[in-house]
């Protein structure tokens, strides 16, 4: 039996080799940070991390962690309503709440399974989810899970979700669902409008704020802080995997009864088991770090808007981001892979998105931003694509 399926995994994988589309994964040998160490012996730049605000290598961070690994221990092998919960746990739990102003907070292991586990509990096929065209894969797969009749708009189109809203009248409850942040073009969702939407259309709002927490708003609070909207959508998911310190974790936050609701009936969360207690810990270190003090947010700011000044002067085409996420647009597959590789030559480490990961003839270099970069980081990195992009004719 397994011969002819063997041969038949083989067929799908040369077909991804064919088109171009496997995926290789570079080896890195030092610690997350702004300058990395390969396998190979190079240092190279890092611009292609979610390490918005550098603290994936945290000296506080670690320090909260190795000291929770001394009084809770390594694992917790339980679920969370079994024997999984600390108070560590619930110290995390409140303070997301806090810093998002919601009523509460669930925890997960991922922001996939927070997404995975939000919409089923939650809807029934009386009701109706109006979800962004772009939103991210983990939506979809939650989406699919649950019974409620689907409505797709398109991005960030508010005219079409207007037309949706319409068409989805006759549901019981209507939930729209958006990323804050669009990870491909760095685009804002305009969570103002779409608030005002659900106000006039009787709908709830959820956003995902997993690639805006920390990076968006004057405090990072995401963009609920930067369309002053803050307390307004009954939910908000989000991951301890991106600027939150990058070790692993989800979490939806929101309306009290919708988190209690939650407990009871989320999948991932009844049936998977619990976040270790150092990662609970070093995430309330770094909530308290973001309330503290606003050094971090204020230098990703900074960052993001000189690294986008100068490479707009020098006659590249970005596209419009308010966010950590600058996509360089190439326009042609074959440039996006040979730009990255000569940039990698160069020390810059970036990734080439292409089709079908964004829209056919929108290959782009996707550069993201940190906190821990430096200014001769960004000097060194604007250098080497002005020289590589003159080089292949980008820019003159
Ligand atoms: C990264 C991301 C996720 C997944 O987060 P994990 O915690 O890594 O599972 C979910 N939603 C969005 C919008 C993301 O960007």
């Amino acid at each position: 039996m397994y011969k002819n399926y063997q041969k038949h995994l083989t067929g799908i994988i040369d077909e991804i080799k064919e088109k171009g589309l496997y995926k290789n994964e570079r080896i890195i040998v030092s610690p997350q940070g702004p300058e990395i160490i390969l396998d190979t012996g190079q240092k190279v730049l890092n611009f292609c991390a979610n390490n918005y605000l550098g603290l994936s290598n945290n000296p506080d961070l670690i320090e909260a962690a190795k000291s929770a690994l001394d009084d809770h221990g390594y694992g917790m092998s339980s679920v969370r309503f079994i024997c999984g919960t600390t108070d560590l746990h619930k110290e995390l739990e409140n303070k997301i709440a806090r810093f998002f102003n919601t009523d509460d907070t669930i925890l997960y292991a991922a922001c996939f399974d927070a997404n995975g586990g939000v919409f089923e509990p939650l809807l029934t096929d009386e009701d109706a989810v109006i979800s962004d065209s772009l939103n991210h894969a983990s939506i979809i797969d939650g989406v699919r899970l649950c019974k409620a009749r689907r409505y797709r708009y398109s991005n960030a189109d508010m005219d079409d979700l207007e037309k949706q809203l319409k068409q989805a009248k006759a549901q019981r409850f209507r939930l729209i669902v958006t990323d804050g942040v669009f990870s491909m073009d760095g685009n804002v969702a305009p969570l103002d409008k779409i608030i005002d939407l659900a106000n006039r259309y009787d709908s709830m709002v959820m956003v995902d704020e997993s690639h805006s927490a920390g990076v968006v708003g004057e405090t990072g609070r995401g963009v609920t802080e930067l369309y002053n909207v803050m307390g307004q959508a009954e939910i908000i998911t989000g991951t301890l995997g991106k600027a939150f310190g990058g070790a692993i974790g989800g979490f939806t936050t929101g309306k009290r009864e919708i988190i209690e609701l939650l407990r009871q009936r989320s999948r991932p969360y009844l049936f998977s088991n619990s976040i270790p207690p150092l990662v609970a810990a070093a995430g309330i270190r770094m909530i308290d770090m973001m309330t503290e003090t606003n050094e971090l947010q204020d230098k990703l700011h900074s960052n993001s808007e000189y690294f986008i000044s100068r490479m707009t002067n020098a006659g590249f085409d970005i596209k419009p981001t308010k966010s950590a996420i600058c996509a360089v647009m190439l326009y042609d597959a074959v440039l996006s892979q040979e730009f990255a590789a000569l940039l990698l030559d160069e020390g810059i480490y970036v990734t080439g998105f292409y089709y079908p990961v964004v829209p056919q003839g929108e290959a782009r270099i996707r550069v993201q931003l940190s906190a821990a970069h430096e200014r001769e980081h960004l000097d060194k990195a604007i250098d080497a694509f002005t020289k590589t992009g003159r080089k292949l004719k980008v820019i003159s």
